[in-house]
């Protein structure tokens, strides 16, 4: 099927961002730089649902050689913007203490989330900590910490696909697809 320039999610249109092939070439190139730094290291890959399910899919088998999955659940937001709360972690049942995590994110908005999980996970004494997201808006962060691994810089718009939903539709889309 031809990638559709144009979908709808609810009540809501949304355009066409980046195509699946644009994803798909980006995600090989971060696969491939993770595994220059992290081959022979197993290290944990840590998907942060339920956003990052299909990024996550597509970088740990992009990565290639040994390594391990789980994912977790810290989940801040409904609708279109940030509530500024941040629940607790849930289902962090994987063994964290001095193996190397790599934290994988959908899209880096404000930046609470992570920055406040940041704490919770480096209590667990973790050899070390990456993050990796698929996309990132440069104008909306607003905590600062490092971020390692960054497929697309992005407007601040709202956007779906690629996992990213608009009240739980478009997780589906193979592209990313920004509000009209
Ligand atoms: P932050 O804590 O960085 O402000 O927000 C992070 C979370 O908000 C992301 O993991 C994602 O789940 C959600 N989010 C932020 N921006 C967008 C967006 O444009 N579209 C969708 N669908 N989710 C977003
Ligand atoms: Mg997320």
């Amino acid at each position: 099927m031809q990638e559709p320039q144009t979908v709808k999610a609810h009540d809501l249109t949304f355009e066409l961002m980046i195509s699946q092939k644009e994803i798909q070439t980006k995600v090989e190139a971060m696969g491939e730089d993770l595994r220059k730094k992290y081959q022979g290291k197993n290290p944990l890959f840590l998907g942060v649902l339920n956003g990052s399910f299909v990024f996550t899919a597509d970088l740990v088998r992009a990565f290639e050689t040994t390594c391990e999955v789980s994912f977790i659940k810290l989940s801040s937001y409904s609708g279109l913007e940030s509530t500024g709360e941040v629940a607790t972690v849930i289902g962090l049942t994987a063994e964290v203490e001095d193996r190397h995590i790599i934290v994988v994110e959908d899209i880096i908005d404000t930046g609470k989330t992570m920055h406040d999980f940041l704490p919770t996970l480096k209590k667990m004494n973790p050899a070390s900590v990456a993050f990796a997201t698929f996309l990132l808006k440069p104008d909306a962060i607003k905590y600062d910490f490092p971020i390692e691994y960054i497929g697309f810089e992005i407007p601040n718009k709202f956007v779906v696909g690629y996992g990213m939903d608009y009240n739980e539709q478009g997780r589906n889309l193979r592209g990313i697809y920004q509000l009209k």
